[in-house]
């Protein structure tokens, strides 16, 4: 697991949880920095989770078979490449910046990289709907009433805020639901 915020924690659990014999956290800064909630943290470590902190990685390494170019497993994840870290001088927010430590890379056997560094909106929609206004980071513009800038069509929830919570995009379905209302009304 690529990520140290609590989408990161939760997927290393689940992934724990649904069989995978070891799961490793690979984050590139230090505990101290770790975005995810404090208990996230604690019970992702009762749970068994390996925390690679100050690592980053660098590559993402495929099995690829030279004898066999029909071996089914050619393309498969079957490590990733990784670098030390160490922390530098506070960035603009105030965190250190984590510096990369040259010749300090080494390999991390897995096979599967799950990356949990933050999600943005896929384009599809946006690019396949004439007149859909999106914001810089491709989240969907809308009114007070999660109207977009397409009559009739509505949005709300993450494509909108970006990643949130289920209980901020629940509530972002209600709004557009009584704007929907509202419309057919008329
Ligand atoms: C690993 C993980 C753990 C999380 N843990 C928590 C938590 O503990 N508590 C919490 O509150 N939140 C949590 N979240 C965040 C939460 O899941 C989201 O904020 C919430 O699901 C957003 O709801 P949504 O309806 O806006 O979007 P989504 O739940 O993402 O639903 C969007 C749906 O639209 C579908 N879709 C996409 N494109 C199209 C298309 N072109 N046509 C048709 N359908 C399409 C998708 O397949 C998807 O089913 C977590 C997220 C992740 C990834």
């Amino acid at each position: 697991m690529v990520g140290g915020g609590n989408v990161a924690m939760d997927a290393a659990r689940t992934a724990l949880r649904l069989g995978a014999d070891k799961v490793y956290i690979v984050y590139r800064r230090s505990m101290e920095e770790l975005p995810a909630r404090k208990e996230e943290v604690e019970h992702a470590q009762e749970e068994g989770i390996d925390f690679r902190l100050l690592n980053n990685p660098v590559e993402i390494l495929g099995y690829r078979n030279p004898d066999n170019p029909r071996d089914p497993k050619n393309g498969c994840v079957e490590a990733i490449r990784c670098i030390r870290m160490e922390l530098g001088e506070p960035d603009e927010k105030g965190r250190r910046r984590p510096v990369a430590i040259p010749g300090s890379e080494f390999i991390l056997d897995v096979d599967t990289v799950i990356m949990a560094i933050g999600t943005s909106p896929n384009p599809l929609i946006k690019n396949t709907t004439e007149g859909l206004e999106v914001n810089r980071w491709g989240g969907i513009i809308v009114n007070e009433e999660n109207l977009t800038s397409r009559e009739g069509i509505y949005a709300g929830g993450d494509v909108v805020t970006g990643s949130a919570t289920v209980i901020s995009a629940m509530g972002a379905g209600k709004i557009a639901a009584q704007g929907i209302d509202d419309y057919l009304s008329k």
